[in-house]
């Protein structure tokens, strides 16, 4: 884990996974179980899901479909977006109403890698990444990083501790880019500016603040040569600044949910899925605050739970991926207006309490075989 702390740390450590995955044919049957121990009613339940436009979401919405007995409402816009516009529309379609909310990241079990996905249907059934939308987000961020990991260089020089910094690096007042906190490198002056020893062509040379030194270890510093800091660059000493659309649920909402995480992001072992946890994490307290403000639940039984799914790449004789869902936490409310919030370990065991067997799941194939069986209905045109 690296050395800094901050607020979207913590939450980003709170969102434990292993322990709580689970297959998707078994959460299915125990979110039902869960809505009929709340008193859903079996047959008015209409079920919705806020997931991403990726077909690797079709295999949770299939089984939704199965165990709910309907298909579910479309409450997802890419990215595992949740469209609260469409609160309205979707409380008038049922009694009781159970909202999923899930951003997703795929899972490559031979190479152990997240943020990949196979496409069986390309041409060489290609990997590509998973969420692409969540993934062509990141990229910009990642290359801030990488090109800061590799431009801010630490030196020993007659036992001082030296830094140098690109010049971009230290522009404080750049409108797009990684922006270093640069009062926990080196000096700097009331207005925050850097007070360098040495000016060069393209960069800076600063004594190091004996803080930064402690943080980053005294042996990154060695005599002679230069060495970039590298990952020793943490979350804490560092933000980004990016010109997008600030419009909610517009196209540039995802950034908007992930960009005070990014730090945390791009320095994680697998930027992909620290992303799509803290954007799960950012939608459900977005849309429990709109499902308790919007009267179109008012009356209504409401479970809304928000969590991950992890795509695992299909092999070359499955037809689906083996899905996980990580839950995370879960906002319930009765008829009368009583409502609450379960946290990760919480929604898990209510979960992990429920039978996995469901006696009211339809079977899907049957169901299409009666419908066609069906005399045909004329149009009147
Ligand atoms: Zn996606």
């Amino acid at each position: 884990m690296h050395k800094a702390v901050g607020a979207f740390s913590s939450l980003l450590d709170a969102f434990k996974m292993a322990d709580v995955s689970m297959r998707y044919s078994l959460f299915v049957p125990r979110a039902y179980n869960l809505a009929l121990s709340l008193g859903f009613q079996p047959g008015k339940i209409m079920p919705s899901r806020a997931f991403c436009s990726d077909e690797s979401q079709g295999y949770p919405i299939i089984l939704i479909t199965k165990h709910f007995g309907t298909f579910p409402f479309n409450h997802g816009m890419v990215g595992g977006i949740v469209a609260t516009d469409r609160h309205g529309p979707y409380a008038h379609h049922g009694q009781d109403l159970i909202l999923i909310q899930a951003s997703h990241v795929g899972y490559d079990p031979e190479t152990g890698r997240f943020g990949t996905y196979r496409r069986l249907q390309t041409e060489n059934q290609n990997e590509t990444t998973n969420c692409g939308k969540i993934c062509g987000a990141l990229d910009w961020y990642i290359n801030e990083y990488e090109f800061a990991k590799t431009n801010i260089l630490l030196k020993l020089e007659d036992g001082v501790h030296k830094i140098i910094i690109d010049n971009q690096l230290s522009n404080i007042d750049r409108q797009q880019g990684l922006i270093l906190k640069l009062d926990k490198f080196v000096k700097t002056d009331d207005r925050g500016i850097p007070i360098p020893e040495v000016s060069m062509s393209t960069s800076k040379m600063f004594n190091a603040l004996p803080e930064l030194v402690e943080l980053l270890g005294h042996d990154k510093w060695t005599t002679g040569s230069t060495t970039p800091i590298d990952h020793a660059l943490y979350p804490d000493l560092f933000y980004f600044r990016h010109i997008t659309s600030q419009e909610d649920e517009g196209s540039d909402h995802l950034e908007k949910n992930l960009i005070n995480a990014m730090p945390y992001i791009v320095y994680s072992k697998w930027p992909a899925l620290a992303a799509a946890q803290a954007n799960t994490q950012v939608e459900f307290d977005r849309t429990f605050r709109s499902i308790t403000l919007d009267h179109a639940y008012t009356g209504k039984k409401v479970l809304f739970i928000s969590g991950l799914n992890v795509d695992i790449s299909p092999q070359k004789d499955q037809i689906f991926p083996l899905t996980k869902f990580i839950p995370w936490a879960a906002f319930v409310q009765d008829e009368n207006g009583n409502q609450q919030t379960w946290e990760q370990a919480e929604l898990f065991e209510k979960l992990m309490q429920q039978s996995e067997e469901n006696p009211d799941q339809i079977n899907l194939e049957e169901a299409i075989e009666l419908m066609q069986g069906f005399k045909e209905i004329k149009l009147p045109f």
